[in-house]
């Protein structure tokens, strides 16, 4: 029986839960774990390193036309490159980049440089011998695979994503994030229609993983 090749998008706000839960679909379903996060970070942290200001559309546009972009699978996680290098975890995190990443990324132009490269992830999937992969983002299901096969969008209180990250040791400033995301024009953190609504507020990520799991092996059970 032929299996079936998966696209899983999860989408939501900071500290919602989707890059845990979408470990754990990658680790159980052998799926590429692509975190456009982290993608948008990675953007940030170069246009910062160009010098580029956050409030200058022009300069961003430019910059961001001219980003050479490739991909390093590294176990089942896909890692941006950006003129062949990778971005060192800790200046992803850092708060340089908390502080202008949903400036950048509301800018088209931003959106636009890493459009088809995120779509592209489904190619380097299937080409790294992948049953699928699971994306997280805030506009997965909208915009970037909104025909995938399954979507979710996560969320849950401030307070208990305030805590999570706290419990991370990251300093982040979820609400603002937040507040950017959902309020930009160009594809703003939104359910998109028709997907899986869960909140996680009161679920224990055991929880959220096994409602989310459920339907995904019952499409594998089925096969193709
Ligand atoms: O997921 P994470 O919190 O690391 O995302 C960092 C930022 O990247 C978000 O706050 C948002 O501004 C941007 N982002 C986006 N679209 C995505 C993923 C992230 O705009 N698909």
């Amino acid at each position: 029986m032929a299996l079936p090749f998966l696209i899983v998008a999860i989408d939501g706000g900071a500290a919602a839960g989707k890059s845990t839960t979408a470990r754990a679909l990658s680790a159980r379903f052998n799926l590429l774990h692509v975190d456009t996060g982290s993608y948008y970070r990675a953007v940030t942290h170069e246009l910062l390193r160009l010098g580029v200001a956050t409030d200058d559309p022009g300069a961003i546009a430019a910059a961001a036309a001219g980003l050479a972009l490739g991909t390093r699978v590294e176990g089942r996680n896909a890692r941006i490159e950006i003129a062949g290098r990778g971005v060192e975890e800790a200046d992803l995190r850092g708060p340089a980049v908390n502080a202008a990443v949903s400036h950048f990324a509301a800018v088209p132009a931003v959106r636009a440089a890493l459009l088809a490269y995120q779509r592209d992830q489904a190619r380097v999937a299937r080409e790294g011998g992948f049953a699928g992969l699971v994306m997280e983002g805030r506009d997965i299901g909208t915009v970037i695979f909104p025909e995938a096969d399954f979507r979710f969008f996560l969320h849950a209180d401030p307070a208990e994503r305030a805590r999570r990250r706290a419990a991370e040791g990251q300093q982040d400033s979820i609400a603002e994030r937040d507040r950017l995301d959902s309020s930009r024009k160009a594809s703003p953190l939104q359910c998109p229609a028709g997907a899986t609504d869960l909140d996680s507020t009161h679920l224990s990520l055991e929880e959220v993983v096994a409602r989310v799991s459920a339907p995904i092996a019952a499409r594998f059970a089925a096969g193709a």
